[in-house]
């Protein structure tokens, strides 16, 4: 599965806003966004020019896709599957999204960034239902139990992480239980609208696959 290597804050001053691709680091005074506010490029400090409605559309889109860490053909193939589904398009697909397996690791604070989450799921690390699962698009459903393997819980990436999980009192999204002194996350039910990423604009991205 190829992905993308380039630099990821390029990615976040070229859509203007924070992706949170870094982890601790997009939090911190270091955030490239934050000290470099304008587009990559030659002609990125004259600022972002008007955008016409398609540059609009077209933006959003890649915005989702690289929040999701996601390629152009998975994404759309996520879209053509949401677009199946009863109800707002959008919506499902936001939910789709949400509902990966690298992106519950992610959200149960497993990993800083869904980059990383993504690499951990690739490295087999993780057990849905007490079976190895490596694929990091794998969907989840409701009653699914994510949980690091027990052979990897003293591995460097994990040993202490609950602990600081506790100390920190992370909160995972009301659709997921997360019990981190067992680095353990349970699917409680599909994700609902309030718990779906209000940074996007769905529309918009329905409207660009509608042209
Ligand atoms: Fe984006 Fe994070 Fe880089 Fe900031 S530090 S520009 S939020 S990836």
């Amino acid at each position: 599965m190829s992905r993308y290597l380039g630099s990821a804050c390029k990615l976040c001053r070229r859509e203007g806003t924070k992706l949170m691709l870094k982890g601790e680091r997009c939090s911190s005074s270091k955030c490239a966004l934050s000290r470099r506010n304008f587009p990559p490029g030659f002609h990125g400090p004259q600022g972002r020019p008007r955008q016409s409605e398609y540059s609009l559309q077209l933006r959003e889109k890649q915005k989702a896709k690289r929040m999701y860490g996601l390629l152009e053909k998975q994404f759309y193939l996520t879209f053509l599957n949401a677009k199946k589904q009863p109800g707002d398009a959008g919506e499902n697909l936001l939910r789709l999204l949400e509902m990966r397996l690298d992106n519950v690791v992610y959200r149960a604070g497993f990993a800083d960034s869904r980059a990383k989450a993504r690499e951990l799921v690739s490295h087999a690390h993780f057990t849905v239902n007490g079976h190895p699962v490596d694929i990091p698009s794998y969907r989840v459903k409701p009653g699914d139990i994510i949980k690091v393997k027990s052979s990897r819980r003293r591995n460097q990436i994990f040993n202490g992480l609950g602990e600081r999980l506790l100390k920190k009192k992370f909160q995972a999204p009301s659709w997921l239980f997360l019990d981190p002194s067992e680095l353990e996350v349970k699917v409680l039910h599909e994700p609902k609208e309030e718990d779906l990423e209000k940074n996007i604009n769905t529309q918009l991205i329905v409207e660009f696959y509608a042209r």
